[in-house]
């Protein structure tokens, strides 16, 4: 039996809890987040760990880090998460392409890495409500920009023991996301469009969650809100298992030898998915360089480069929408590590950010950051690179990736490295037709987003998904729309209170 694992708050003092109430909260108290006391090294080897499926290969990681969970609450959890919902039996594919491999994390509900952790998350909660003796049912509150929202919605729906309540700007989605959510399909569901932005609906959302009359009132009837949010410790520590399972498949492929480092090359907003790139590098992945990638909004490639995190700069639009962030929330968690576990230190750089918008680590502490290169594509660039892999290799990938794949194309020119790399492949192309199409240069203004993924169909001979065909004819489901001073009211309604 390897040694428990506690979880503390980044800020604050150290009050160590168990993995299962981490992933209940959320969000400590004094607004830090949880991470581990340590990081326990993998149990079997990796030529083991090859010849187990994804599901074995999730339950040898999540065992070492969710201790608090018995082996058949884990198991339960894993096999409820990764099933048919994903349209491969592999449900993370590697695919060779143009020098490189790609980690296809897009092949569950909603196409994009997102469903890796939100389709076991809900499971991860219900199981520790169970474990804490939480009798009420789970609320979940979301406010979405869009794809968030759904992986959500996709994740909880018809999961025993839960709610979600899902609010998105009205006029601030595409139709495509629009028409995904207020589809979805579960009893459990309700998606609100508001008449206001993402910012209103986020404000609204944390409002309803800090009240504390409200709180006390609905813990008596039998409720309790929770958050999906990308920094729960419960959709980091399901995204540490696609690393392993990558090496370990590139290891039976007998495409690398046993304890040959590789490189991972990750397209990186919230900074969540390259975090848990560093956490299975330090459970015992031979992997040399984390490759951060950004788009045009380049602070973490600053950040890499100076050391100074500075969010005083444009917000720009840009075809990898998901990658558009300018706080990186997950980046907290790397600080706190390279300070040496120091809440004092990271709570100061907290505060200066929320205050000033800017910090700058120490010299101490950039030496720590050896392990990662950032790096950045223009739009062009990304382009580029998705005609190019397309051209070359008859591979299509989506804006994302795109990302990703220039910067290590800029990376092996500038150092020569010819270490074998995994590209983390975030999101199917079909979720970003209209770039992509624009991309191969057979964009059409004129005609809607199904028609355009028919013409990528003929074009590329790439399946449409199923998250695109069956939206397109299906029912809507959720009609509702408030205004934002009315968000509460929503909230009630739905739950009958
Ligand atoms: C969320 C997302 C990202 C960014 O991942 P982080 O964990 O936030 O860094 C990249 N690509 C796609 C398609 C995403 O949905």
């Amino acid at each position: 039996m390897s040694q428990e694992v506690l979880y503390s708050s980044t800020r604050g003092d150290k009050g160590y809890i168990r993995a299962s109430e981490a992933i209940l909260r959320g969000l400590a108290p004094d607004g830090g987040l949880y991470v581990p006391d340590h990081i326990p090294h993998l149990n079997k080897t990796l030529p083991e760990i090859s010849r187990l499926s994804y599901q074995e290969t999730a339950f040898e990681v999540m065992k070492l880090l969710l201790t608090d969970y018995t082996e058949d609450e884990l198991r339960y959890c894993i096999n409820s998460a990764y099933d048919s919902k994903f349209d491969t039996e592999e449900i993370a594919p590697l695919s060779e392409a143009g020098g490189a491999y790609f980690l296809e994390l897009y092949h569950g509900k909603t196409i994009a890495f997102k469903d890796m952790a939100l389709s076991i998350l809900p499971y991860l909660m219900t199981t520790a409500a169970g474990k804490n003796n939480v009798k009420n049912e789970i609320v979940i509150l979301t406010a979405t920009s869009g794809d968030t929202g759904k992986a959500a919605l996709a994740g909880f729906a018809d999961v025993p023991g839960t709610k979600i309540i899902v609010f998105y700007p009205k006029h601030g989605v595409s139709p495509i996301q629009e028409k995904q959510m207020v589809t979805q399909t579960g009893d459990n569901t309700c998606v609100i469009g508001i008449e206001g932005n993402f910012d209103d609906a986020q404000t609204g959302v944390k409002k309803i969650f800090t009240d504390p009359a409200l709180k006390e009132e609905l813990e008596s009837k039998g409720f309790q809100f929770s958050s999906a949010n990308s920094i729960n410790i419960g959709r980091l520590i399901p995204q540490i298992v696609y690393y392993v399972y990558s090496y370990a498949k590139l290891l039976k492929e007998a495409r690398i030898a046993d304890g040959e480092k590789i490189n991972v090359v990750v397209p990186t907003g919230n900074f969540g998915n390259i975090l848990a790139a560093y956490y299975a590098k330090q459970m015992g992945v031979p992997i040399d360089r984390l490759i951060c990638a950004s788009n045009s909004n380049k602070v973490l490639f600053d950040f890499f480069k100076s050391g100074e995190y500075d969010r005083n700069r444009d917000f720009v639009l840009t075809s990898s929408p998901s990658m558009d962030i300018l706080i990186s929330s997950n980046l907290e968690r790397l600080i706190y590590h390279i300070a040496g576990n120091s809440t004092t230190v990271d709570a100061e750089y907290m505060d200066k950010l929320s205050k000033e918008g800017r910090y700058e680590i120490t010299d101490e502490m950039k030496n720590k950051l050896s392990d990662f290169y950032g790096g950045f594509a223009t739009e062009k660039e990304t382009f580029a690179a998705i005609r190019k892999l397309f051209d070359n290799a008859g591979y299509l990938i989506d804006t994302h990736t795109a990302v990703a794949a220039s910067v290590y194309e800029k990376y092996k020119e500038e150092t020569g490295d010819k270490k074998v790399t995994v590209i983390a492949s975030t999101a199917s192309p079909y979720k970003f037709t209209r770039s992509v199409m624009n991309a191969l240069g057979k964009g059409d203004d004129g005609i809607d987003d199904f028609e355009l993924a028919d013409r990528l169909f003929e074009v590329s001979g790439v399946q449409i998904p199923d998250a695109v065909s069956s939206i397109r004819d299906a029912r809507v489901r959720h009609t509702t729309v408030v205004d934002r001073s009315e968000m509460e009211g929503a909230v009630r309604n739905f739950l009958g209170v």
